[in-house]
């Protein structure tokens, strides 16, 4: 039943549903471990014969309802959760990608996101060809090798602000027959659900809008089911794995068998697991997520436009403004608004965008966004600093570049600070 709710009760009530006398919230379960009575039972739990939690790295409960939330919430049919976006962006790729193998990406990424393809990947063996996500179907095609594993993209670019062409990428990944990646971290599922138009994995930092309060680093992993692994090109999926005395991913699990085999196999070996407090802390957010979501869009817009007049403002970047580049693609894949990031170029390049970021009072200077909160970031001087200039370009990045996530607060409130703080710029 709780399938066909709607996401507004999906988020409230999804998938927790105590009995009486049982606590109303799900409970924060601070056990490394989970007592058994019988050798037959967890041999059962060892052979992968059944799911009961045993020691907190594979699963807790706790996390568990907050993995078959968040996937009834994307419309999935099962996630992993993980302990940070990193982490699920990693674990997401590693369980279908390894030595020799090779990944296509939209450029336009996260920043770290950008590094693990750009520097870590390729310490691993993994290559990485960046794409840019306006090329045509047949460019994007161009980067494909044989050894091609997955084809990875933002459904909005963090903080380029571009909005995936879903239909493009998903044609590309079907054409070369692999998974399609995407990562929904700023959008959310509220805003907009990657399954529905042809992703076949979700990975999210949880940390951003899922928190939403800034509490806690977390992420998830969402598989949609749908892609059908070739035994051929995935042999991880569909051939014995030695390290479960031969098991065979595909054959005892079906549909769920990319999120077990990353369960068994990488949470188990690499421990990425997140603390149980986190996870309650992630449930607690997702319970409001649709109500944020509305009024972080909606104070970005009314931000958006009043900076879209701004004499200290050259340009502003919000695909909900009509003059976005991908205002269309907005209007056609995201649901409700354009989510709380926008980005804004500051006349008078790095030196203006500096003062301004530390003339804020009540937008607060913090490396983050997806916080209830607003924060501002300063990129090139800050979180992109480790690149190099044509890298800060490849994925968006100008001197100029001044990031605003907007919060929930009152948005007068907002525009006063903003103002006072590009009056304090523009001063020699
Ligand atoms: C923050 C972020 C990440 C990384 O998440 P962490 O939880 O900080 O590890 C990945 N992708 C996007 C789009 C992000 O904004």
């Amino acid at each position: 039943m709780q399938n066909q709710w709607k996401i507004e009760t999906q988020a409230v009530q999804g998938n927790y549903h105590p009995g009486a006398a049982e606590p109303r919230t799900a409970p924060i379960h601070q056990s490394t471990t989970f007592k058994y009575d019988s050798a037959e039972h967890m041999a059962k739990l060892f052979d992968l014969d059944c799911a009961d939690p045993m020691y907190t790295r594979l699963g807790n409960p706790t996390s568990g309802v907050f993995e078959e939330k968040i996937a009834m919430m994307e419309g999935g049919i099962a996630a992993l959760a993980t302990s940070s976006g990193q982490a699920a962006t990693t674990l997401s790729i590693l369980n279908i990608c390894q030595t020799g193998q090779h990944v296509v990406s939209a450029g336009t990424l996260y920043g770290g996101t950008f590094s693990l393809f750009s520097n870590t990947f390729p310490k691993f063996g993994i290559e990485v060809t960046f794409v840019d996500p306006e090329a045509s179907i047949d460019e994007i095609k161009k980067a494909f090798r044989p050894e091609t594993r997955c084809l990875f993209a933002e459904t909005i670019g963090n903080p380029g602000l571009n909005i995936l062409d879903f239909d493009k990428f998903r044609a590309v990944s079907k054409e070369m027959n692999v998974p399609l990646i995407v990562d929904n971290t700023l959008a959310s599922p509220y805003l907009c659900r990657p399954i529905e138009h042809g992703a076949d994995i979700v990975v999210h930092s949880a940390t951003k809008y899922i928190d939403g309060h800034g509490t806690s680093v977390g992420g998830v992993i969402i598989d949609s089911g749908n892609f059908d692994w070739p035994a051929n090109k995935y042999p991880e999926m569909c051939t014995p794995d030695d390290s479960y005395h031969g098991l065979i991913y595909t054959e005892k699990f079906g549909k769920l068998a990319y999120i077990v085999k990353a369960r068994a196999q990488f949470m188990r070996d690499l421990g990425a697991t997140p603390a149980p407090q986190n996870t309650f802390l992630f449930n607690h957010g997702l319970t409001t997520l649709h109500l944020r979501m509305e009024r972080h869009s909606d104070n970005a817009l009314a931000l958006a436009e009043h900076l879209e007049n701004h004499p200290a403002v050259s340009w502003v970047n919000y695909p909900g403004l009509k003059s976005h580049q991908s205002h269309a693609l907005a209007q056609k894949y995201l649901h409700y608004g354009a989510s709380g990031v926008l980005t804004f170029g500051i006349k008078g390049g790095r030196e203006a965008g500096i003062k301004f970021m530390e003339a804020c009072q009540l937008i607060a200077m913090v490396v983050h966004v997806g916080d209830a909160r607003s924060c501002v970031l300063h990129p090139a001087s800050t979180t992109h600093r480790q690149l190099t200039e044509e890298q800060q370009k490849a994925s968006g990045v100008t001197a100029d570049l001044i990031r605003l996530s907007v919060g929930i607060e009152n948005v007068a409130d907002l525009i006063a600070d903003v103002d006072q703080a590009l009056a304090a710029s523009q001063l020699a």
